[in-house]
């Protein structure tokens, strides 16, 4: 036997020619690709830092579009083809879109992704004064594990509507220098019968307060002169009264900036990268088409998606119906013409496997670190409860474009069945009677203060959005 052909059984032949090879997407990276990669990571990392509230997300992506040309959606205007457009819902969420050569009754490529992520909303009367210590009531914003936002570094973002009507804008907590804020936690010497409870009481929701401040306002015997002291700072900063919290959209997310993770620095860790980390890579896609596509590309960037797509800057929102009506009525269209021949990538972000947490996964049908972006066929719970569930020909027809565009990917499902589940915008769309398909990047520690992705799979969903919105396949 040849030295060449030592170890090349009939067997083995074989399984190389029928089994699904699964490999690290290092050992599939096509060759000159890492510095792409690295840049494209680092651009992420920016747009994490900039935006950690859909408010500032929508902010920093109309400023990146208009640079790239785009340009607001003038209700009835007519649209050709290249003309690059965007609506802006209520400063929340953000539909943009580059008209393809093919008149919209031939579908639009569309790519969904929201820029919500779970954090502790301040109540409507969140300030008070406990034993001369003085804090914000928080109810929180999604699908927390509520210990694990006590005794880290907090920021507080959002806008107050002042009873004038002026709208201030706050971020507190971000620059060099700022404040930071904290919610507290019992010492392990004292938490006797914290032990015992069980995970969701360990830290009740009403214990999440955050800390603000302990200095008394003057030496007057007066009560709450804590309060006071915060109440004052406030007003002389931004102009407001205890009574402007009622109009007031708070949030407190965590103080960190994104970082890179690993001494081979392979893995990015920040606050929010569900689903941010699919938003940037729909966006920047979008912003990057090399030339006018064939079908209309279009990026919504939704909020609202950890509470149920809810609400006129949800998902479920018609402000998408219009905006695609506004695109189809530029062409004359019907938008129902558009829509049964559309395609969505609802791109959310999936669980990766955690070797630390192994029996959560079923590993043959689990999400890897650095294997890609990763196709979810369906999502849901207990049973597929909630997902939409694309066909196998949609999976085909994605696999076939993925395939030509050199894209990284794999395919997995959240978790081990009957383990828990979850769901995206998918079926949003897919309602609407569009052709939608789940697909993104797996993330450790998802919905933790502090998020974890391999910035291979984050390149690889960019160059994923990318091919689809390029592709110039029929149907
Ligand atoms: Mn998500
Ligand atoms: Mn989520």
């Amino acid at each position: 036997m040849s030295e060449e052909n030592k170890g090349r059984t009939p067997a083995r032949e074989k399984k190389q020619a029928l089994f699904h090879q699964k490999k690290n997407g290092y050992d599939r990276l096509p060759a000159g690709e890492r510095q792409a990669m690295d840049d494209y990571c680092a651009g992420y990392k920016t747009f994490l830092d900039e935006g950690k509230i859909e408010r500032e997300c929508v902010t920093y992506a109309v400023a990146l579009a208009e640079a790239e040309g785009f340009r607001p959606l003038v209700p009835g205007e007519a649209l050709s083809a290249g003309d690059k457009v965007y609506v802006n819902n209520r400063g929340k969420s953000l539909f943009l879109a580059v008209i393809g050569t093919e008149p919209l009754d031939r579908g639009a490529v569309i790519g969904a992704a929201h820029i919500d992520s779970p954090r502790l909303d301040l109540k409507q009367n969140p300030l008070y004064e406990d034993r001369e210590l003085a804090y914000l009531k928080t109810h929180y914003y999604g699908g927390i594990k509520k210990y694990q936002w006590t005794t880290i570094p907090l920021a507080l973002h959002g806008l107050v509507v002042l009873q004038s009507g002026e709208t201030v804008s706050i971020r507190i907590g971000e620059a060099p220098g700022d404040p930071q804020f904290t919610v507290g936690d019992l010492l392990p010497h004292l938490a006797a019968d914290q032990a015992k409870k069980t995970m969701g009481d360990i830290v009740s929701a009403e214990q999440l307060n955050v800390f603000i401040g302990s200095r008394p306002f003057s030496q007057d015997e007066e009560s709450d002169r804590v309060k006071l002291t915060i109440l004052d700072l406030l007003h002389e900063k931004y102009g407001m009264v205890e009574e402007d919290f009622l109009s007031a959209e708070l949030m407190a997310v965590p103080a960190v900036k994104a970082v890179d993770i690993g001494l081979d620095r392979s893995a990015i860790g920040a606050y929010g990268q569900d689903d941010r980390v699919c938003s940037y890579a729909c966006l920047k896609a979008l912003l990057d088409l090399e030339g006018t596509p064939a079908r209309t590309a279009v990026c919504v960037l939704a909020d609202k998606e950890e509470i149920g797509s809810v609400g006129v800057t949800g998902m479920q929102s018609a402000a998408f119906d219009f905006f695609m009506e506004d695109l189809c009525r530029g062409q004359g269209v019907e938008p129902r013409r558009c829509y049964e021949k559309a395609f969505c990538l609802s791109a959310d972000v999936t669980a990766a496997y955690d070797p630390n947490f192994g029996e959560a996964y079923e590993a043959r049908n689990s999400a890897f670190f650095n294997y890609g972006v990763c196709i979810s066929k369906y999502t849901g719970a207990r049973g597929k409860s909630g997902a939409s569930d694309a066909s196998a020909e949609l999976v085909g027809k994605v696999r076939r474009v993925f395939a030509g565009a050199g894209v990284v990917w794999q395919l997995a499902e959240l978790g081990k069945t009957d383990q828990g589940g979850g769901g995206t915008v998918a079926a949003y769309l897919a309602n609407r009677n569009i052709d939608t398909i789940d697909a993104g990047v797996p993330v450790l520690s998802m919905h933790a203060p502090f998020e974890t992705t391999a910035k291979l799979d984050c390149y690889m969903t960019y160059k994923a959005m990318k091919a689809l919105y390029e592709n110039r396949e029929e149907g």
